[in-house]
């Protein structure tokens, strides 16, 4: 690890004056800002990530989980994934988060991990952690050594030729499908954008991952208030029960009563290069009853556009399944 000098930030202005001094917010940036660690830290010993400044933010007030009064929710960007998990009001409206948050890493990381982090999880795919490889992400026009390597655990959806890397987040599948927004600070005011709008999909420029700015500082995540009737749940599919990221995952949000489908979110994990809402399997499904036929019609059309590699073929039939089952018990739920 390079040496790199670690500054305390007693204040957002001050954490975002001294972060947009760097030329990039992406891979290469020369300061940035570490709360859990969790993921930062490693690719620091790595040496993938090689920041000059290190701002530590957890002296910020950005740690509560708040109603807000339209009866959606704030959670503030250093809310830990374990807190957050257990607050009653995520799991009493929004189980589908607390589900996928429950699902990721191990306790003793859920109690460092913060959301603000886990929105910015950087992908596992090991030719990205491992320096002797070629990886457009890591270095623009290197190459991918994933597309003929080892892509087991890697995308299908939302590829490209220069990188299929997947999001390796459970928590950002479930902020897709309860339509969150992140707020962000940064030199030019607040910003607040919608969670389809916060990930680039790869094309020729993999190393660039979000729309962060140098400077920007995520402060807090907002849910919309939970729509009347709807149950939601995450199932994750994976090589251990515990301690592994997705291979095939569903978050769903859905309004079932009746028989009908009345309101239904789909996101998929696992198999996009960034957290995969499907409107192709939404379409499928809503105003339609909530029978197999139509799960299975759904599954179908949202992985539609899968382009699957060597290693990661079986994972368009996975998450096909995933999706069904995920759908069945959130009806049966209903
Ligand atoms: Fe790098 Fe992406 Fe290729 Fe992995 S898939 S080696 S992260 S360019």
């Amino acid at each position: 690890m390079d040496t790199f000098r670690f500054i305390s930030a007693t204040h957002p202005s001050q954490a975002i004056e001294t972060a947009a001094k760097s030329p990039t917010a992406q891979l290469g940036a020369t300061v940035r800002f570490v709360a859990g660690g969790t993921n930062l830290v490693d690719l620091m010993t790595l040496n993938v990530e090689r920041p000059q400044v290190v701002i530590d933010i957890n002296g910020l007030p950005l740690d509560k989980v708040e109603r807000l009064p339209s009866g959606g929710l704030r959670i503030g960007a250093l809310v830990r994934n374990s807190d957050l998990a257990h607050h009653p009001a995520v799991t009493k409206d929004y189980a589908v988060l607390s589900q996928a948050l429950l699902s990721g890493a191990s306790p003793q990381l859920r109690n460092m991990a913060t959301t603000g982090g886990n929105l910015l999880q950087r992908t596992r795919c090991v030719y990205f952690r491992d320096t002797a490889h070629a990886c457009n992400k890591r270095q623009p026009g290197s190459g991918c050594s994933a597309l003929d390597g080892y892509n087991r655990n890697l995308a299908i959806l939302g590829t490209s030729d220069d990188c299929i890397a997947s999001n390796p987040s459970d928590m950002n599948v479930a902020l897709a499908a309860l339509e969150a927004t992140i707020h962000v600070r940064g030199t030019h005011g607040e910003r607040i954008i919608p969670i389809q709008n916060f990930y680039l999909l790869p094309g020729n420029t993999p190393n660039k991952e979000t729309i962060l700015e140098p400077g920007d500082l995520i402060t807090y995540v907002t849910l919309p208030p939970p729509v009347a009737g709807t149950r939601s749940l995450y199932l994750k599919l994976r090589d251990r029960a515990a301690y592994e990221f997705a291979l095939a995952s569903a978050a769903i949000v859905m309004n079932a009563d009746g028989g009908k489908v009345r309101h239904v979110r789909v996101a998929l994990g696992g198999v996009g290069t960034r957290p995969w809402r499907s409107f192709e399997a939404e379409r499928e499904l809503s105003g339609k009853e909530a029978t197999p036929a139509n799960f299975h019609r759904a599954a179908e059309a949202a992985l539609k556009a899968a382009q699957p590699r060597s290693g990661n073929a079986f994972k368009a039939e996975l998450s096909k399944r995933c999706l069904v089952r995920a759908l069945t018990m959130a009806s049966k739920n209903a």
